[in-house]
């Protein structure tokens, strides 16, 4: 079964087209809250201008300001079916202000050998805090939104053209992030231990993560353009997703659906997800999605036709991982949208 976006409609093979329940209602007065931050914040930046403030502290609150308005506000005011370049937009200027902030403020080394030296050396006490706050307590919370909404590496993944990936390779796959994860240790603890090389703080620290930086772009843009799937360095390569993947299974916020939807006959959300989650099938089973593949992007609930997915908080024990590498995907050529 195949589904498209046309002319703002979604539709499916099966000529279903979808209803935009909550669009109709949307109040173009939900956008003042972001505008009115935004202003707000500039109304500071302009003081703390005049005060002779930090100029660096100036241009984070014009930032803020413009992340708000520009980006959330955005992200509010587009149609459903086009808000996924509205979460793009919020992931590069998120993603992107963090990505400064963590090569400029010298704090360390952020690649993922940076917190095994901060966690084997007892040394990067912010490269600790990033992990601990971004990787571990928040995904308890907030699952993979990290993933979703403020990656430096999602966000330039998701410029590529390949956002909706019919193709999933098979689940053995997967298990090269964790031979990644359990290599990027072992080199550390030998580098470490055999030749006390600290590669976490000052010159080698800043070094090694902008290396790692360029190459986990390279491997990532790379693998992506080969599978035609701008997720494919998450989905198998990534060494982050190993702790995000075991916080996240326990996180509050989660999809929710309405067990009673008629879902046989569409399968837009599977269709459109970027992380190929069988997602109806949770919602049969009156489950939440608890794939910790799930990185919170909200396209499913963005493009139910029948607005039978949302967002909601609760706690889960236990579940599976239903990912759709069944026919017919797996047995198509890779093909984007
Ligand atoms: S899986 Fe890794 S590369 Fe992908 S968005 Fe998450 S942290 Fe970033
Ligand atoms: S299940 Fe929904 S929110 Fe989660 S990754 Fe898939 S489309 Fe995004
Ligand atoms: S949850 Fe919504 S988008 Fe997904 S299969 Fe059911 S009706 Fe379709």
């Amino acid at each position: 079964m195949t589904s498209h976006v046309t002319g703002g409609i979604m539709a499916n093979s099966n000529g279903r087209k979808g209803r935009r329940k909550r669009r109709d209602v949307f109040d173009e007065r939900m956008l003042i809250v972001p505008f009115g931050i935004m202003f707000i914040l500039w109304i500071v930046a302009a003081v703390a201008w005049q005060q002779d403030a930090s100029r660096l502290l100036v241009a984070f609150l014009v930032y803020v300001g413009l992340f708000v308005g520009a980006g959330i506000g955005t992200y509010i005011a587009l149609d459903q079916n086009r808000r996924d370049l509205g979460r793009r937009l919020i992931m590069v200027m998120m993603g992107g202000l963090l990505l400064v902030i963590a090569v400029f403020s010298d704090h360390g080394n952020m690649q993922i050998e940076g917190l095994f030296w901060a966690f084997i050396a007892g040394i990067g006490p912010y490269i600790l805090l990033h992990y601990a706050l971004a990787k571990l307590v928040g995904p308890l919370i907030f699952g993979r939104i990290w993933c979703g909404w403020a990656c430096w590496f999602g966000m330039i993944f998701d410029l590529m053209p390949h956002q909706h990936s019919r193709f999933r390779l098979p689940p053995r796959w997967g298990w090269i992030r964790y031979l990644h994860f359990v290599a990027s240790f072992v080199l550390v603890a030998v580098l470490w231990l055999s030749f006390n090389y600290d590669g976490a703080l000052g010159r080698n620290g800043l070094i090694w993560f902008i290396s790692g930086l360029l190459l986990y772009y390279v491997m990532g843009i790379g693998l992506g353009l080969i599978v035609h799937d701008n997720r494919a360095f998450c989905k198998y390569l990534c060494p982050i997703s190993v702790p995000l993947k075991a916080t996240s299974r326990f996180a509050l916020l989660k999809v929710a659906g309405n067990k009673e939807a008629e879902c046989e006959k569409c399968n837009v959300c599977v269709e459109m997800c970027p992380m190929n989650i069988d997602i109806p099938k949770y919602i049969k089973n009156g489950q939440r999605v608890l794939s910790t593949e799930c990185t919170l992007c909200l396209t499913c609930i963005n493009l139910c036709p029948d607005d039978d997915l949302w967002l909601s908080f609760g706690l889960d024990i236990g579940g599976k991982e239903h990912i759709d590498y069944i026919p017919p995907r797996s047995r198509m050529k890779p093909k984007s949208t």
